[in-house]
């Protein structure tokens, strides 16, 4: 007589699938902290280059793939043409 096979155990099934998405989620928290550094690194080598040019970085621009630069009256966007004096 053949044996049944025997069913899943689905507490162990749970408990793996839970222990990879933790793992996942840590993951993600140490790529996103250091993701996060490496923006502020960038955001301050940014703003000291653009201080030596007298340039100002201001807010983010409608087309949203770059932040406004302010010089000498004008606001302008590197990315897209839009340009305006203030
Ligand atoms: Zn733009």
């Amino acid at each position: 007589m053949t044996p049944l096979p025997r069913p899943a155990n689905r507490r162990t099934d749970r408990r793996t699938a839970r222990s990879a998405t933790e793992a996942r989620v840590a993951e993600l928290s140490d790529r996103l902290e250091a993701t996060e550094r490496d923006l502020e690194r960038l955001r301050n080598a940014l703003d000291g280059v653009a201080r030596e040019r007298g340039t100002s970085v201001t807010v983010p621009c409608r087309c949203g793939r770059s932040l406004l630069l302010y010089r000498e009256g004008m606001l302008s966007c590197p990315s897209c043409d839009y340009r305006r004096p203030v």
